[in-house]
C-alpha cells in the first residue's frame, strides 16, 4: 500500500492529522481545531497518495545503466594504448600514434605504457572544434594583465604541453512527473487611526507537470574536477556524432573511473532540483511561498556514454598544480594561475613606502603647527 508513505498534514496548519481514508464524516484538527469533511480530504488527499505511490515506484524503475556504452571491435582495440600516469594514477587512452607527454591532471611527466583492456567503447563523441593555436591564444588571453604572474610562466613557454583530450560524460534522457505543494500568503498592513492591523491570507498552492530532460551530463572522470567541467558547459549535444576511432588521432582520451551505475545519484539529483526549481518558479502573485513537499517520478529513460573535447593544460609551479581548461567545442576558457608571491610582497612592500612618508610629512606640518 502506498497510504503508508503519504503522512497527512493538516491544509490549514499543516499539523500532523489523524486521519485514515474513507473513514467517518468529520475530522477536527488536534492543533488548529478547524473541522474538515473527510470526502474533502479524501479528494485532497487523493493526489498526495498516487505521488507517493509514484515516487515508491520511480526509486523501483532503475536508470538502464548498463546499456550505455558499447564494447570494442578487435581491430579497434588492436590500436588503442592505455598510459598510467606514475604520479596520480590517471589513466589515458590513446591510438597507436599518439603518445601524451605528460600527465592531463598532474603535469607528471612520466607516463607508463600499459595495455588497453576492460574500457566500454563511447556511443559518442562531440568532435573538436577548436585547435591548439585557438588554446594558445585563449591562454595568451588569459594571461594578459596579470600583473603577479611569474615572469617565466608564459603561454608561449607552456605550447608543447598543451593537450587535448576527450572527458568521459554519461548522458542521461528522462521524462518525468512532477508535483509539489506550497504554502504561500499575501499580506496588507493598514492604519485605523487608533491600530495597525495586519491581514493576512493562507493559500495552498498545487503545482504539477511533466517535463522532459535531454542529454544531463553526468562526468564520468574523478580525476577531473568537477567545477572546472560544469564551468567551461555547456557543449551542444546537436553536433554529437556516433563515436569512431578516428576521432581519437592526435587526441588522449581518459578512461572512466566514474561508471554509469556510479553517476546515477548525481543524475537523479539534478533532474529532481531542475523540476523542483521549474514548479517552484511557477507559483507567482504571492508575499510568501514555501515549499511544503515535492515529488518526482520517472516515467521513462536511458543512458549514454559520450566523449567531450577539452584542451588542457597542467602545470606544477613550486610544488602547486595549475590547471587551464577550454572547451574544445565552444572556446570557453577556465583557469587557475600561479601568483609569484616575490612579486606581491614587492608590490606591497612597493605601497608601504609611497604611504611612509605622506604620514611622516602630515605629521611634521601638524608638529610644526602647535610648535
Ligand atoms: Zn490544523
Ligand atoms: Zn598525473
Amino acid at each position: 500500500m502506498g497510504n503508508e508513505s503519504v503522512s497527512y498534514k493538516c491544509p490549514n496548519c499543516r499539523g500532523p492529522l489523524a486521519y485514515t481514508p474513507g473513514q467517518g464524516d468529520e475530522i477536527t484538527c488536534e492543533y488548529c481545531e478547524t473541522k474538515f469533511s473527510v470526502a474533502d480530504l479524501d479528494k485532497l488527499f487523493a493526489t498526495e497518495r498516487e505521488m507517493a505511490a509514484k515516487t515508491e515506484e520511480a526509486k523501483e524503475q532503475k536508470w538502464e545503466a548498463e546499456k550505455a556504452g558499447g564494447s570494442w571491435d578487435p581491430e579497434e582495440a588492436a590500436i588503442l594504448r592505455a598510459m598510467t600516469c606514475s604520479s596520480c594514477g590517471a589513466e589515458l587512452i590513446c591510438d597507436e600514434n599518439t603518445m601524451a607527454t605528460q600527465c592531463c591532471y598532474c603535469g607528471n611527466a612520466t607516463m607508463v605504457p600499459g595495455r588497453f583492456s576492460g574500457s566500454l567503447k563511447p556511443d559518442y563523441v562531440i568532435p573538436f572544434e577548436k585547435t591548439k593555436e585557438d588554446a594558445v591564444k585563449a591562454m595568451d588571453e588569459f594571461c594578459k594583465g596579470k600583473f603577479l604572474l611569474p615572469k617565466d610562466f608564459t603561454a608561449s613557454s607552456r605550447v608543447e604541453k598543451i593537450q587535448g583530450m576527450y572527458v568521459p560524460f554519461w548522458l542521461f534522457d528522462a521524462d518525468v512527473e512532477g508535483r509539489a505543494q506550497y504554502s504561500a500568503t499575501n499580506s496588507r498592513v493598514w492604519d485605523d487611526g487608533d491600530n495597525t492591523i495586519t491581514e493576512t491570507d493562507h493559500f495552498r498552492c498545487t503545482r504539477g507537470g511533466t517535463m522532459s530532460f535531454y542529454r544531463v551530463p553526468v562526468d564520468g572522470s574523478e580525476d577531473m574536477d568537477n567545477t572546472f567541467m560544469q564551468s567551461i558547459e555547456p557543449y551542444d549535444y546537436s553536433k554529437m556524432v556516433p563515436f569512431t576511432t578516428t576521432y581519437l588521432a592526435g587526441y588522449v582520451a581518459d578512461k572512466y573511473d566514474v561508471d554509469a551505475q556510479a553517476a546515477i545519484p548525481d543524475a537523479d539529483n539534478r533532474i529532481r532540483q531542475t523540476t523542483a526549481d521549474v514548479l517552484y518558479n511557477s507559483v507567482n502573485g504571492f508575499d510568501t511561498v514555501s515549499q511544503e513537499d515535492c515529488a518526482v517520478a520517472k516515467e521513462s529513460s536511458s543512458v549514454a556514454y559520450a566523449m567531450a573535447p577539452v584542451w588542457i593544460v597542467s602545470n606544477k609551479y613550486k610544488g602547486e598544480v595549475y590547471t587551464f581548461m577550454m572547451n574544445g567545442q565552444t572556446g570557453k576558457f577556465v583557469g587557475s594561475l600561479p601568483v609569484d608571491y616575490g612579486k606581491g610582497k614587492r608590490y606591497s612592500a612597493l605601497a608601504a613606502l609611497i604611504s611612509l612618508p605622506v604620514t611622516y610629512y602630515i605629521g611634521k606640518f601638524i608638529a610644526s603647527l602647535f610648535a
